[in-house]
């Protein structure tokens, strides 16, 4: 298992930044890089901030505060960045062009032991993999927003990957203070697979009358101690995100059970995409 000691997180946005922000606290190095100056500081600001409500709720030592902000330094070359890491995480936008064009670059710039390692929530990670020299060393490594929170790390095993990679990658997500589960290269993992499922067929419930918005979801956080409905999560999800999925997972997995429903397509088209819009399934 190789040793990790200094990270890159490439992406400065919603999930890089968190993933900076675990890193630098669970006492790695961590160097921030993202294609724009403003975004790397507009994410360490975020972090400072994360980290300053933690202080206050007396969830973080304000030493702790200090130090993990200590480790953290602004990127602004990739390739920099990548020649001194053991470890870069990949969480720029989800295009596979993008993401194959990021890899190509770390891959020619870290030493030849580092582990490259994906955020992707839907590409295949054998495929991005493939844009490098060392696929053997590619994982995926899938955090939850937000990241500081949520104890989850999918570690996604590409058709390449070598078992010693896979475990850099379970140690890591360990000493990030996650739970980790391990899932082969299929579309949707384990996480989107069975969450959108859900979601899917509470929909296809709502239109066929089954219940109210309200009750189906109560079905769930009073029948299973789920901590929200699936139709509520969909709200904050975002409705035009989640049938973006669907229609990746419809295709890719040739299941009905990812078609998606018409009341999807007919509140996306009508702009109703959930909190974010202020109407999706609820008004908000
Ligand atoms: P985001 O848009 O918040 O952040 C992406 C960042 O990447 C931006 O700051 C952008 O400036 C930067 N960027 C764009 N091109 C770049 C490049 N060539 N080099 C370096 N930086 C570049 O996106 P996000 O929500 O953080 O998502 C990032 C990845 O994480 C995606 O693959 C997404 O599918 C995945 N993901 C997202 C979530 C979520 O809830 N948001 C959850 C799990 C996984």
């Amino acid at each position: 298992m190789a040793q990790i000691r200094r990270v890159t997180v490439v992406g400065a946005g919603t999930m890089g930044h968190g993933i900076a922000h675990v890193a630098a606290a669970a006492g790695f190095e961590v160097a921030v890089h993202d294609v724009s100056e403003t975004a790397i500081a507009r994410g360490l600001a975020a972090i400072r901030a994360d980290l300053e409500r933690g202080v206050e709720r007396g969830k973080v030592a304000p030493d702790e505060r200090d130090r993990a902000l200590a480790r953290l330094a602004p990127a602004p070359d990739l390739e920099a960045a990548a020649a001194g890491s053991d470890l870069v995480i990949e969480a720029v936008p989800e295009s596979l062009a993008l993401k194959a064009d990021v890899f190509r670059r770390i891959d020619g710039a870290a030493p030849v032991h580092a582990v490259l390692a994906t955020n992707t929530s839907s590409q295949s990670v054998g495929t991005i993999a493939a844009a490098t020299s060392r696929p053997q060393r590619v994982v995926g490594m899938h955090f939850f927003n937000p990241v500081h929170l949520m104890p989850l790390v999918e570690i996604v095993r590409g058709g390449a990957t070598a078992e010693d990679t896979l475990e850099t990658a379970l140690a890591v997500g360990q000493a990030l203070g996650k739970e980790t589960i391990v899932v082969r290269d299929v579309p949707g993992f384990a996480t989107s697979r069975l969450g959108v499922a859900l979601g899917l067929e509470a929909m296809r419930m709502l239109e066929q009358g089954v219940a109210s918005a309200e009750d189906i979801d109560r079905a769930m956080t009073l029948g299973y101690r789920h901590p929200m409905g699936p139709l509520r999560l969909t709200d904050l999800v975002g409705l035009d995100v989640r049938l973006a999925i669907a229609e990746h997972l419809w295709a890719e997995l040739a299941s009905e059970v990812f078609r998606p429903p018409e009341i999807l397509r007919r509140k996306v088209a009508e702009g109703r995409l959930g909190k974010k819009t202020g109407e999706g399934f609820y008004r908000w």
